[in-house]
């Protein structure tokens, strides 16, 4: 969500004649886009924040914005006393204020202060930023803003708001628009984005709405993330298995394998019931190789979580062996039930000991899943050259690499799989079948 967030100001802000820079020294706008998720980003993004006071200190005319979680939705009081040498403080998805203050200049007039806002904010038309135009090949958009269900440990109900669908016409506009700018694939996002649509009165479900992007001419693949088990409906997974330009990954956190540590974290539904639609998603949408791919993630050490109860959850991600796992540890955010309510009893050295034994469990399952497309032809969108290599993704969302002398940016071609390991995969370049039979076809004939 803060890479799409990133790209609408960085975007947003070349509407208003600025340039990209990477050096901060350089910099006359400095942009800090922060996650809170977890402590540890918190704690980066004041050091980032901090370390940017010489600066200002040197050129007081330096514009620093502060933006995203950090300072979420409710006001930015207390920060600002903390940084008084912020110049903006933005709440996420929102390059608004920067904008406002860009733009107040008073020597020009209100007019076209207001068109500038308007044009650089405006919705449904994104202007990719200049270094990534014609070069992004995937791209995120997201759909549902904010979220409304309220885990107990997680901050960002707080710090993004309610939960908000954008309406359906602002997110085909925005894909056509990246489509025309050479984007090949797009990943719909949402804090739980099969809620897509709840909130508008008689809107398109999610499963609707893939049905529509579905249509954009010029877009080959589509992604989105991340679900919640208790909204995957029949009609997303039929969307999903009948669709050819939606990849059949699916991203479902279970967070937890006991039923007591889900209630406490209050995720609203049990082992078995997880269990269940793990199965149903693997029914509807395994037929033929690869199949499909899941992801889950993981908290270890919430506050009660006994080790019998983190067995269970070790025992669940055994059964139900998962192309990925996201894992982490829990650490408290203020203000969330389970910091204000619950006492944390793991300690770090606990935590740490569960998190490693669920990542060499997770290394085994992901490299015996990866080892199958082993000799096999997949399907691989290009999407850069790293380090002499091409790098892709398979309709799983696979990482592969393959080397090349022609360039393969934006292309979808076949490739044979020739080494596999839990993270990525290897392979060649493979003939395109169909590509035979017409040389054939030809040459008979003439
Ligand atoms: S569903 Fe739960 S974990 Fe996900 S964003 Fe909402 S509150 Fe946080």
């Amino acid at each position: 969500m803060n890479v799409a967030d990133s790209q609408r100001v960085e975007s947003a802000l070349e509407r208003l004649g600025y340039n990209f820079t990477l050096r901060p020294g350089d910099a006359d706008v400095i942009i800090l886009n922060t996650c809170v998720v977890r402590q540890s980003a918190e704690d980066k993004a004041v050091g980032r924040l901090s370390s940017l006071k010489p600066l200002k200190d040197r050129r007081p005319n330096l514009v620093i914005n502060l933006m995203g979680c950090m300072v979420g939705v409710k006001g930015s009081q207390q920060l600002q006393k903390r940084f008084p040498y912020v110049d903006v403080f933005s709440p996420p998805s929102d390059p608004g204020p920067l904008i406002a203050h860009l733009t107040q200049d008073e020597s020009r007039d209100r007019e076209q202060v207001e068109t500038d806002q308007r044009h650089a904010i405006m919705d449904g038309d994104l202007i990719l930023p200049a270094h990534q135009r014609d070069r992004l090949i995937s791209a995120f958009v997201p759909v549902v803003l904010g979220c409304s269900h309220a885990c107990t440990f997680c901050i960002i109900p707080y710090r993004r708001g309610v939960e908000r669908s954008r309406a359906v016409e602002e997110i085909v506009a925005e894909v056509r628009s990246l489509v025309a700018q050479g984007v090949k694939e797009v990943t719909l996002l949402g804090q739980i984005v099969d809620r897509y649509g709840k909130d508008i009165p008689d809107g398109p479900d999610l499963a609707a709405l893939l049905n529509i992007v579905h249509e954009v001419d010029g877009l080959e693949r589509i992604r989105f993330l991340t679900s919640h088990p208790n909204w995957m409906t029949d009609e997303l997974l039929d969307a999903v298995a009948e669709l050819p330009k939606i990849m059949a990954h699916i991203e479902v956190p279970v967070q937890a394998g006991d039923d007591q540590v889900l209630a406490d974290m209050r995720r609203g539904y049990t082992v078995s019931e997880y269990t269940h639609l793990v199965e149903k998603i693997r029914d509807r949408l395994n037929g033929g190789f690869p199949g499909v791919s899941i992801a889950t993630d993981i908290i270890v050490g919430f506050p009660g979580e006994k080790q019998n109860q983190f067995q269970r959850t070790y025992d669940l991600l055994a059964e139900l062996k998962m192309d990925v796992a996201h894992l982490a540890r829990y650490s408290p955010r203020s203000g969330t039930v389970a910091d204000r309510r619950m006492v944390e009893d793991v300690t770090e050295e606990e935590k740490w000991e569960r998190f490693r034994s669920l990542e060499e469990l997770q290394e085994q399952v992901s490299g015996e899943i990866n080892q199958r497309y082993l000799g096999k032809q997949v399907e691989v969108l290009f999407e850069e050259e790293v380090r002499g290599r091409w790098k892709g993704r398979t309709t799983t969302n696979k990482l592969v690499f393959v080397e090349s002398e022609r360039p393969l940016q934006g292309q979808i071609l076949p490739v044979r799989i020739t080494w596999t390991g839990p993270w990525s995969m290897q392979g060649r370049l493979a003939q395109k079948e169909s590509t035979q039979v017409s040389i054939e076809m030809l040459a008979t004939t003439s």
